[in-house]
């Protein structure tokens, strides 16, 4: 076992982590960051359409209309304080991103070029606003590398490849982590007075899905396991544009060139669920609604999907029609949607540019997770009580900026707002802090765990993908866009029953050390199975239907009962124990309503889109 001691240890090397390392850093903190990928791997890279800013670069924009989207968008379950941060330092920081070197697309006048997105719109309501600034259609890409050459510029010390299994902590507070390094199976301990967990999503939870092989939500699991809670783990989005059968993700970013949802009858379907801004319509509204369309026979084919079309004719045809005067081309279409092409092309064999592209909604963004302030300090209840030296930022913490359902482009100003407050915060921190000592033997528990799973593996039969398969489907039956009271039960009942057989019949073939991905596989498969648990039992629980939420028995809102967060804990004093702990929910988190009481139109009302 080696141990390394760091003021700041940061878990991830996505966007949130990077900008967190790199405030951190320029605040006078020594920092580490530890990722289980290289990372310009993380899935941030993957980050197509754009990130969202009032600049105002083509038409007049505020970050007061932004902050609106953001909330009504959130079906009003997001704090409005954290909106209203997101959206007011979205603006700098995209600037500042500029400033860095990220190559952003360009107006004819030199300024960051914007596009439309689902949600965003002008005047409170008003019409679609172009707010998304983008780099072709890569724009997440070009964040990442942007964040790592400033990282490396400022001499971040950089552990790939480490995989983080548990969190250390001692005396009421986080002290640090324990890493497996991939390449030799050995055990390292991270020692920091601040510790930042930056590990994304789980979208792996479901079966169809656009997030990457590696989003397992390991960071949110082993702070569970630790006694943290987990906030709003009801809401999952479901993106409404994944590539048939395969779920990877066609960008909201078509549809803010132009593109068009049609039926098997080629019917502009979304007139009919969002009469002002059709397609454009916030995710949660349009996913529901090709759900519906499916349900009513309008499938493609008779098949659970609908097509998507970027084709320029199509498009101008409804651009006409809409009485725009702007007109679109083959090279035009090639040059802001290059990704996107290629991305049909080779996964689905369709080129865009001569037919209509199959799609089906597609898991893809976790609103809930760990609970933050807007400083990124983890906090462990209603009264945010911060836990002190743990932080979160990105997609793996609930600020909570997206409340039931986040809008496109939201994400990436998350990473950068909230991993710059992060690391802000940190640094102002570390230098006044001290070291708290690890506890005893810190990597006991967990090499147990290690050792556990190790040798259950000479008896087991099932293979971590078969477990893994059949959770993937329980949870997109029963705990995807539509849900029922039985169906969220009885998914519990399954991912239980699937626990039980990850303990006690689970077999995989690697018994080394040097990179044992087959051993690290199984373990994240773990993290999953928890997640999925405290998100099935958080679905049942809400008896509302809200943003992502959305349920058959429930189907209205209910601001009176259900303006609050869900807090799950899961109530064992043992980060692995045995059998089925009980998870505990508290409802009493309330939902932040600051700028209601400046402005009634911040208040909670009908989403008419
Ligand atoms: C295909 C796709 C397209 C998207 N497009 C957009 C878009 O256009 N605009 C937008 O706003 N949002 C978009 N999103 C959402 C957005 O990209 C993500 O929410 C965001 O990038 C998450 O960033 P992050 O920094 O939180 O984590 P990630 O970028 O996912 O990085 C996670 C990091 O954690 C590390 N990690 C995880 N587990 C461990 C562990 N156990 N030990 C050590 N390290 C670990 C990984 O190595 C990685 O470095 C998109 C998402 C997808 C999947």
């Amino acid at each position: 076992m080696q141990t390394h001691q760091f003021d700041a240890i940061i878990v991830g090397a996505g966007g949130a982590g990077l900008m967190a390392a790199l405030y951190a850093s320029m605040g006078g903190a020594n920092v580490a960051v530890v990722s289980k990928l290289y990372p310009t791997r993380s899935h941030t890279g993957a980050a197509l359409g754009g990130i969202g800013a009032a600049l105002g670069n083509y038409e007049e924009d505020k970050p007061l209309w932004h902050a609106y989207d953001t909330v009504k968008g959130g079906d009003y379950l997001a704090d409005q304080n954290a909106a209203k941060v997101l959206a007011e330092n979205a603006v700098d920081a995209v600037i500042e991103l500029e400033h860095m070197g990220l190559p952003f697309d360009r107006t004819p006048e030199g300024r960051i070029s914007q596009r439309r997105f689902g949600g965003h719109t002008s005047n409170f309501g008003e019409k679609p606003v172009r707010r998304a600034c983008h780099a072709a259609d890569r724009t997440g890409h070009m964040i990442l590398q942007t964040l790592y050459q400033q990282c490396i510029k400022r001499d971040v010390r950089f552990f790939d490849e480490f995989h983080v299994v548990d969190v250390l902590m001692n005396q009421g507070a986080c002290v640090g982590v324990v890493a497996i390094q991939l390449g030799s199976g050995e055990y390292h301990v991270f020692h920091g007075k601040a510790t930042l967990f930056a590990t994304g999503g789980w979208g792996r939870v479901w079966r169809i899905t656009s997030n990457a092989h590696t989003l397992t939500g390991d960071g949110a699991a082993v702070v569970y396991r630790r006694g943290v809670p987990m906030e709003d783990m009801e809401f999952f989005q479901f993106h409404p544009t994944g590539l048939y059968g395969l779920g990877v993700l066609l960008t909201e970013g078509i549809r803010g060139e132009g593109g068009i949802l049609l039926n098997r009858k080629g019917e502009r379907f979304m007139e009919r669920y969002a009469p002002k801004i059709k397609d454009l319509a916030s995710r949660d509204v349009v996913s529901r609604a090709i759900y519906h369309e499916v349900r009513a026979g309008n499938g493609i084919n008779g098949k659970d999907y609908v097509h998507l079309d970027i084709r320029p004719a199509t498009v101008n045809r409804y651009l006409a029609e809409a009485g725009e005067t702007r007109r679109v081309d083959d090279a035009y279409i090639a040059r802001v949607l290059a990704e996107t092409l290629d991305v049909c092309r080779t996964f689905a064999g369709v080129d865009p540019l001569r037919e209509a592209m199959p799609i089906q909604p597609t898991a893809h963004y976790a609103m809930g997770g760990i609970p933050t302030n807007i400083d990124a300090e983890v906090i462990m209840d209603e009264h945010e009580t911060v836990l002190p030296g743990m932080y979160a930022a990105g997609e793996v913490a609930c600020v909570s900026c997206h409340g039931a359902n986040r809008l496109g482009t939201n994400s990436l100003v998350d990473l950068i707002v909230f991993g710059r407050r992060g690391g802000m915060k940190i640094a102002e921190y570390v230098k006044k802090a001290d070291f708290v000592p690890l506890p005893a033997n810190p990597t006991a528990e967990i090499e147990a765990e290690f050792n556990r799973l190790r040798s259950a593996r000479a008896n087991g039969k099932t293979r971590p993908y078969q477990l893994r398969k059949e959770m993937q489907a329980v949870m997109m039956d029963n705990v995807g866009v539509f849900r029922v009271e039985q169906g969220m039960k009885d998914a519990v009942t399954s991912v239980r029953e699937l626990r039980d057989r990850y303990r006690s019949d689970l077999t995989f073939d690697d018994t080394g050390y040097k990179f044992n991905t087959d051993l690290l596989e199984a373990w994240e498969l773990g993290c999953l199975l928890d997640l999925a648990e405290v998100t099935a039992v958080s679905s049942v629980a809400r008896t509302e239907s809200r943003g992502a939420h959305f349920r058959e028995d429930f189907q209205k809102r209910d601001d009176e009962n259900w303006m609050v967060h869900t807090l799950a804990y899961r109530k064992s004093d043992q980060p692995y124990p045995a059998g089925h702990p009980d998870i505990e929910l508290n409802h009493k988190k309330p939902v932040d309503t600051s700028l209601a009481a400046e402005d009634p139109r911040f208040a909670p009302k009908e989403r008419v889109y």
